[in-house]
C-alpha cells in the first residue's frame, strides 16, 4: 500500500522545528491504521500515543518493537495490567488509586513505570485531572510515598477548547507555573521530574511558547478523525 504523502510532508518540517526547540513529538494515532502509523515510523517517528487500551494492544502486536507507546487519556484501573509490561509513559494519571494500581502492576513486571500527573487546567467541567492543589499535596501523602515502582516524571494538561488564544496561553502558563513550583519544592531532588506535556494540533505552538517539553499531535499529522 502506498503511504499517504501528506503524512510525511507535514511530519518532517514539524518534527524538525520541534526537535530544534528540544520538544518531543508524540504522534497521536488513535483511530488511525497500522499502515498510517508505519508511514510515520518509516519517516523516523518512534513515540506514538493511544487512548484506548484494546486498540493500543491490537496495534502494538502488528508494529515494530522499538515504538515507545504513550497512554494519553483517562485510564481505567482494571486495564493497567494489560499495558504494564511495555508502556513507555502513562500521561494521564488522575488519581492516587490509579497510581497505586500502576505501581502494583509495574512491580509484577519488574519495571518502573514513568507517569505524568494530569492537571485540570481547562475551564470545561468534563476534562479529567487533578486540581493543582491535589497535585501539590500528593508528594507528602504516605500512600504515595510508599510506592516503589512508579516515577512521576512531570505534568500533563489540556487547555480549554476555545478560539480564545489568550485563554489558552493563560491556562498553559498556569500549568507551567505549577510545574516550576513542584520542581523547586517536593520534586527538587528528583532530576527525572522534567516533562511538561501540553499542546495538541490546534494549540501546540502556544504550548511550546509556554514551555512544553512534549506535544501530543494527532489530526495535524494524520488528518481529521471520523
Ligand atoms: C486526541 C488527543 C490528542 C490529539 O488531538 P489532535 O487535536 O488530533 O492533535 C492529544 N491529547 C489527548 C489527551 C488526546 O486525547
Amino acid at each position: 500500500m502506498t503511504p499517504p504523502k501528506y503524512i510525511t510532508q507535514t511530519y518532517q518540517p514539524l518534527n524538525d522545528r520541534l526537535k530544534a526547540q528540544g520538544v518531543r513529538l508524540v504522534a497521536v494515532s488513535k483511530t488511525k491504521t497500522v499502515a498510517e502509523i508505519m508511514t510515520l515510523y518509516q519517516a523516523g517517528q518512534r513515540d506514538f500515543g493511544e487512548n484506548k487500551v484494546q486498540e493500543l494492544l491490537q496495534k502494538k502486536a502488528l508494529l515494530p518493537d522499538d515504538i515507545c507507546w504513550h497512554h494519553i487519556g483517562h485510564l481505567q484501573t482494571n486495564k493497567v495490567k494489560y499495558i504494564a509490561p511495555f508502556i513507555s509513559l502513562i500521561q494521564s494519571v488522575d488519581s492516587l488509586r490509579l497510581l497505586q494500581e500502576i505501581d502494583k502492576q509495574a512491580a509484577l513486571n519488574g519495571r518502573i513505570i514513568d507517569c505524568l500527573l494530569q492537571i485540570h487546567i481547562a475551564q470545561e467541567e468534563t476534562k479529567f485531572g487533578l486540581t493543582p492543589a491535589e497535585a501539590a499535596d500528593l508528594p507528602a501523602n504516605d500512600a504515595y510515598r510508599a510506592l516503589q515502582n512508579v516515577r512521576i516524571v512531570g505534568l500533563m494538561g489540556m487547555a480549554s477548547f476555545t478560539e480564545n488564544t489568550g485563554q489558552i496561553r493563560n491556562e498553559f502558563g498556569q500549568l507551567r507555573q505549577l510545574f516550576d513550583m513542584l520542581k523547586n519544592t517536593c520534586f527538587a531532588k528528583k532530576t527525572y521530574f522534567k516533562e511538561l506535556s501540553m499542546g495538541m494540533s490546534s494549540d501546540y505552538a502556544i504550548a511550546v511558547e509556554q514551555g512544553a517539553t512534549i506535544v501530543r499531535i494527532g489530526s495535524l499529522l494524520f488528518g481529521e478523525r471520523p
